[in-house]
């Protein structure tokens, strides 16, 4: 798919928008932070505009850690294709700012200058990563080689070119595999290991604690033996969507497995925790699940769920372990409800 010149125009306008608000509000336009006011003017990300919205309403600042939350959250280890062409696009804004800058402070150095203006061409053409990639390396390289001539260009490189190799750092990072789970919108398993890891790191560090909520549909194979799959597949969607509207702030709620989900809720105690899960647990048995294949019944659902805390030597897997074992005492002693790591012999 190749870059519109319309879409140029409409990812200026966007970044017109966003260098004026940076400027307004004093914040620093580090890459996270662009990211985000991207996502929210192209409104790529529902869930992102309406957590950006609530803060806005709560006259909360952004600061760089709200920046970064809303990072972690939406965008860190978003779906591939769309936040690839995101990056692409956000990257040929942010180059063709970087060249037309250059171009205008130093028009002495005019090999450079007609260099620049040929990437900047070959930057409407670009439609993969790759491409992106080696307009930045040979950025780099031609950069490395004007930047001998008067140190206030010199510094403008230095400063382009350190943008330009974060950007690549960030471009190898989509690359990877998606980790949006598709049928729930819920990050996967494999974001959440991420997060998890980044999480018990700030706990061996700084002791910052955190709770595990691990979540499992009751009975959910009659759903897919009396319905349908599809049914089974609407009945997870909507488990998922009250997860996530039930969750605020840092809470990092991801699809686990089959008909599981899990839950990480930093700087929450194990106390509070339960208090979470037993409202999710509640919003979860309220919902009556309406499936148009099925019009004659409304379908109700319930699930139990397990409640861990992080503690002294512990290891990612057991903190884990103890949520999936709460979990299970709470199928055992009756289902639909909360059982937590205390309630385990
Ligand atoms: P329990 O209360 O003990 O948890 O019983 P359960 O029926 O919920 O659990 P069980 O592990 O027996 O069955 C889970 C079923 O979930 C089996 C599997 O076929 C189904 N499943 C797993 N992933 C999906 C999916 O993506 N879509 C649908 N429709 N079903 C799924
Ligand atoms: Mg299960
Ligand atoms: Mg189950």
């Amino acid at each position: 798919m190749s870059i519109e010149p319309q879409d140029i125009t409409r990812s200026h306008a966007i970044a017109q928008k966003i260098f004026a608000k940076a400027a307004l509000a004093k914040f620093e336009l580090v890459p996270e932070v662009y990211e985000i006011w991207y996502a929210y003017y192209t409104a790529s990300h529902p869930r992102l505009n309406a957590d950006v919205d609530a803060i806005v309403l709560s006259g909360r600042p952004f600061d760089l850690a709200t920046f970064r939350n809303l990072h972690a959250r939406h965008l860190t280890t978003t779906e591939n294709a769309a936040a690839t062409q995101q990056i692409i696009s956000d990257t040929q804004l942010l180059l063709k700012g970087v060249f037309d800058e250059i171009i205008n402070a130093n028009q002495s150095t005019a090999n450079y200058g007609k260099n620049l203006k040929t990437y900047t061409s070959q930057l409407d053409q670009v439609t993969q990563v790759a491409d992106v990639k080696s307009i930045i390396t040979s950025l780099i390289k031609d950069t490395s080689a004007a930047a001998a001539s008067g140190q206030g260009l010199q510094d403008k490189l230095a400063a382009a070119t350190a943008r330009t190799e974060m950007l690549e750092k960030k471009l190898a990072q989509t690359e990877k595999e998606a980790t949006i789970d598709t049928l729930t919108g819920l990050r996967n398993r494999r974001a959440f290991d991420v997060r998890l890891k980044e999480l018990f790191n700030d706990f061996r560090q700084n002791g910052q604690y955190f709770s595990v909520i691990m979540v499992d549909i009751d009975f959910f194979k009659k759903f897919n033996d009396t319905y349908g799959h599809q049914t089974g597949d609407l009945v997870l969607s909507t488990v998922g969507d009250t997860l996530y509207r039930s969750l605020k702030g840092n809470d990092f709620p991801a699809r686990y497995g089959g008909e599981e989900f899990i839950v990480l809720l930093p700087e929450t105690t194990l106390e509070n925790a339960v208090v979470v899960a037993e409202q999710l647990r509640v919003r979860i048995s309220l919902k009556k699940i309406e499936d148009e294949r099925h019009p004659d019944v409304t379908l109700k659902v319930a699930a139990s769920l397990g409640v861990s805390f992080v503690r002294q030597h512990d290891t990612m897997q057991a903190v884990v372990d103890r949520a999936d074992k709460a979990l299970y005492h709470a199928k055992e002693t009756g289902r639909n409800r909360v059982c937590s790591e205390k309630d385990l012999a």
